[in-house]
């Protein structure tokens, strides 16, 4: 755009609307860089003002009309100043701009309202947004179609990052559009402020070393959770779970209002999760603090569930490693220890031949019936890597099998009437069930999520 063609377009924008800096200059945000919209304001105005003392000097009347525009509608002070040294002082005051409402004059009272609403929540990144009011969008769709304007940026643009400049400086925050601890979002022009708190990630290992604890918390069937006789009015099947045991320290020493809890699959309630333990990440939902100190965290959780399980490993996370320790469930692998129970005495001898099928052995498994509540009914198939087997007496074994994640073992063991095919029942040609089952190992490579 040519300086001819900027000026006329800002002087044609001047005598309809009262228009503050800001408002102007962001009319040509595409021109200059690193420029504020102010900047390019204040440069337009200053242009218009010399070209009409120019006027002025030769036709007074016509020069003073500019000047007096400058003035009132461009709320320009060098240009009253000049008309005062001229002896004109009836320009009245200027209204606010038409297009911000006077917003722009007031970023830093948005700021310290931002700033205030952050007390008490500690941030080390954070993004604002605005919510703007439709009068004022209005306004600036109504002034870009009347004049044409094409090489403006949005006033939400603006305001975002004005605000945002002033608040992150102040409180030595950086910005982050893809991921922030803290979303603002200020009504504008009333400054009132909104906190969208994200939530804080810990990632950790946990053993479970007594059987009948589930791994979440689990609402009774018979009420749904609103507490009966069945569940003595705690609204639960099982008096605590892993979540609930590592939960009130997690709540303690971050101050949230609540956490949710996403393990990287699950054992049975009556099995123990032994050797490093099952991977797991702690949701902590709008939490105060973030700058936990771990090893207090692991030392409480630990001291707390009294042997009943013990954590490890902890470490930040984020939602990213949420997803991929879901979606690891059935690719990972899964070591058991099962102690298995055979209705006819077999031979040493076939037993041990387990351990020499050709593996990986590929099991079809259709959902077990014991979890058809819970799981659509259909056929998986999954891999066996290897089986030992430790004979105990006639009829019990110890069986290692390491496995993929997500083979139901029980079954594979007893076949569950003819649903999981092969097992171990039909391999030994006797009914056979398992009697103890303890999760030795869940293989993920940690060094590969993205931490
Ligand atoms: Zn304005
Ligand atoms: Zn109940």
């Amino acid at each position: 755009m040519t300086l001819g063609k900027m000026n006329a377009s800002a002087q044609r924008i001047l005598r309809r609307y009262t228009i503050c800096d800001w408002c102007l200059g962001r009319q040509f945000a595409m021109q200059g860089y690193g420029l504020t919209n102010k900047d390019r304001g204040v440069a337009l105005k200053t242009l218009l003002l010399m070209t009409a003392t120019e006027v002025y000097h030769q036709k007074i009347k016509r020069g003073t009309t500019l000047i007096r525009r400058l003035a009132e509608k461009g709320q320009f002070e060098p240009a009253r100043a000049f008309l005062e040294k001229e002896g004109i002082t009836d320009t009245p005051h200027s209204q606010d701009c038409e297009i911000c409402q006077g917003v722009t004059n007031r970023f830093h009272k948005a700021a310290r309202a931002v700033i205030k609403s952050l007390e008490q929540w500690e941030a080390h990144s954070i993004l604002i947004g605005t919510k703007i009011s439709p009068t004022i969008i209005e306004a600036e769709e109504q002034l870009r179609s009347e004049f044409q304007i094409t090489t403006g940026e949005p006033i939400k643009a603006e305001l975002n990052r004005e605000i945002g400049k002033l608040v992150t400086t102040n409180l030595g925050l950086t910005t982050n559009f893809e991921n922030p601890d803290i979303v603002a979002l200020i009504q504008i022009p009333d400054f009132h402020v909104e906190l969208d708190v994200h939530s804080l990630f810990i990632y950790g290992r946990y053993k479970k070393l007594i059987r009948g604890i589930p791994q979440t918390r689990w609402p009774c069937r018979e009420c749904g959770g609103r507490g009966c006789q069945r569940c003595k009015d705690t609204g639960k099947m099982y008096p605590e779970s892993v979540e609930e045991l590592i939960a009130p320290s997690v709540i303690e020493l971050t101050q949230g209002s609540d956490v949710k809890f996403h393990g990287a699959g699950r054992e049975d309630i009556d099995a123990l999760m032994l050797g490093n333990g099952r991977p797991f990440v702690i949701e902590v939902l709008r939490p105060r603090i973030r700058s936990v100190n771990l090893d207090d965290l692991i030392m409480q959780i630990n001291e707390s569930t009294k042997g009943k399980i013990v954590v490890g490993n902890i470490r930040f996370a984020n939602k990213e490693v949420v997803k991929r320790l879901k979606g690891s469930a059935t690719s990972s692998k899964k070591v058991y220890k099962a102690i298995v129970h055979v209705e006819t005495p077999i031979p040493q001898e076939t037993l041990l031949a387990l351990e020499n099928l050709t593996m990986p052995l590929m099991i079809e498994q259709r959902t077990p019936q014991r979890v058809l509540h819970r799981r659509a009914d259909r056929v998986r198939k999954k891999r066996v890597h290897t089986i030992g087997i430790v004979p105990l007496n006639a009829q019990n074994f110890e069986l290692t099998i390491s496995c993929q994640g997500g083979l139901y073992v029980k079954e594979f063991i007893s076949g569950d009437e003819g649903r999981t095919k092969p097992s171990l029942a039909e391999l030994l040609g006797t009914p056979a069930v398992c009697q103890q089952l303890d999760v030795i190992d869940v293989e993920i490579a940690e060094d590969t999520l993205p931490w």
